[in-house]
């Protein structure tokens, strides 16, 4: 169980990640036997070109191929979108011509999205609604070709599509569908939506963590420091704060995750006061996971089940393990965004008042950081290989300090994130 304090705040309901991305539409996982055994990237065709064609009442999008392949389609809003991802090699195209015609689409781009993953976004001008999608072979002097035909939805349209697709691809995540917001009607007033800060105490139980000479552990240090900014959060009266414990209990990182994405969290700070090799690094620092290395939570997501009910009336032959979840990617970008924000806003105020690392925001694999769905930072309060900063992190005056100063960085966090989302309203 989360150990949850602060009252009031179980109808808060995702409002948070919601603001920032909303989806829109289903995953379609389309997968032909006919070129399942697409299983490395050089096997991958290349995108050989991209039009699209548009007029107030339908749009298509015709990308030519060196072969068949695989594709996904999702939608968004704020702004409404439509990306369409093909599992490519190359780019053969440098950059796209205009929309030809006027209508629901008004522009797009073609872009690598990843290694091996081609990612077209439509931009639309109203809500849409993809009628038809189908992969052509190639014949005499034509080669492969995605076809994707976009017809014009209605807003309600467009809204429960939105809110099915979230609900499903958080279900195939393993996360409590996210309560769609979409309807005016269930607005909950903004005094009664408190957003849900976890903290994450690290190690614990049988796991130490670091210790210092004199015998100090990490655990009871980032014990300390958590239960004493969960106090400061409440206080302020515009958080509720759980954490991942409250005592000296072991809990794995999966665990840690869990519990955040489980409980809805807004955003997950993990603390910690690690060692290093070199002792004569020091001074705090806080870290968002690192771009790049996203090949640990892939292959989470890989094992994951019950891939893509959702196939928005499209025919799916066989879905392959290997297909994407364009939502899952997108979800985690935005993620990394507002983990990038907050790990700034944090970094700020922690800036005056206590020694920082050289170049305090800092991007690694940390496992614990690995949630698509919730933003996440880990804190490095100081290290235990560093005499100043063991002698720093056992008093309380300093970590009456970083407390502070970490209460004042989550609530700029906030105040950016609210002032964002209700630019886009
Ligand atoms: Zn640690």
């Amino acid at each position: 169980m989360l150990n949850s304090a602060g009252s009031g705040g179980n109808t808060r309901g995702f409002a948070g990640f919601a603001a920032i991305v909303m989806v829109l539409l289903a995953s379609l996982f389309a997968a032909c036997p006919a070129f399942a055994q697409l299983e490395s990237i050089e096997d991958y065709p290349d995108v050989i070109d991209a039009r699209v064609t548009a007029t107030p009442q339908r749009a298509r999008l015709i990308i030519d191929l060196s072969g068949p392949t695989e594709f996904a389609i999702v939608s968004l809003d704020k702004p409404n979108r439509i990306a369409i991802d093909v599992k490519a090699f190359e780019l053969k195209i440098l950059a796209p011509a205009d929309v030809a015609g006027k209508g629901i689409v008004t522009a797009y781009t073609v872009e690598m999205a990843e290694k091996g993953r081609a990612r077209t976004l439509l931009t639309l001008a109203q809500p849409a609604q993809v009628q038809q999608a189908y992969i052509l072979d190639a014949v005499a002097d034509q080669p492969a070709r995605l076809v994707v035909d976009i017809i014009t939805a209605t807003p309600q349209e467009f809204a429960t599509k939105v809110a099915s697709d979230l609900a499903a691809s958080l279900a195939n995540q393993g996360a409590a569908p996210a309560t769609a917001s979409t309807d005016p009607g269930t607005h909950t007033p903004i005094t009664a939506t408190r957003p849900l800060v976890v903290l994450d105490p690290g190690h614990g139980g049988v796991d130490n963590g670091a210790s210092a000479p004199n015998g100090t552990h990490e655990k009871d240090i980032t014990l300390a420091f958590a239960l004493q900014l969960q106090k400061v959060l409440i206080d302020s009266g515009r958080f509720d704060v759980a954490l991942t414990r409250e005592d000296d209990t072991y809990l794995s990182l999966n665990e840690r995750v869990d519990l955040a994405r489980q409980n809805k969290a807004d955003i997950f700070i993990s603390l910690h006061a690690d060692s290093f090799q070199d002792e004569q690094i020091r001074g705090a620092s806080v870290y968002t996971r690192d771009e790049n290395a996203t090949d640990v939570l892939d292959k989470v997501l890989a094992d994951g089940e019950n891939r893509y009910d959702i196939v928005a009336g499209f025919s799916v032959p066989q879905a392959t393990p290997a297909v994407m979840d364009i939502l899952v990617d997108l979800m985690r970008r935005e993620m990394r965004k507002s983990s990038f924000l907050a790990a700034e806003a944090i970094v700020h105020q922690l800036e005056p008042s206590v020694a920082l690392r050289r170049f305090p925001v800092r991007q690694a694999d940390f496992f614990v950081l690995q949630a698509p769905d919730v933003p996440s930072v880990l804190v490095e309060l100081g290290f235990l290989s560093n005499a100043s900063d063991i002698a720093n992190l056992q008093q309380s005056d300093w970590r009456d300090r970083v407390v502070n100063a970490l209460a004042r960085g989550i609530a700029d966090y906030f105040d950016s994130t609210q002032k964002a989302a209700a630019a886009t309203q």
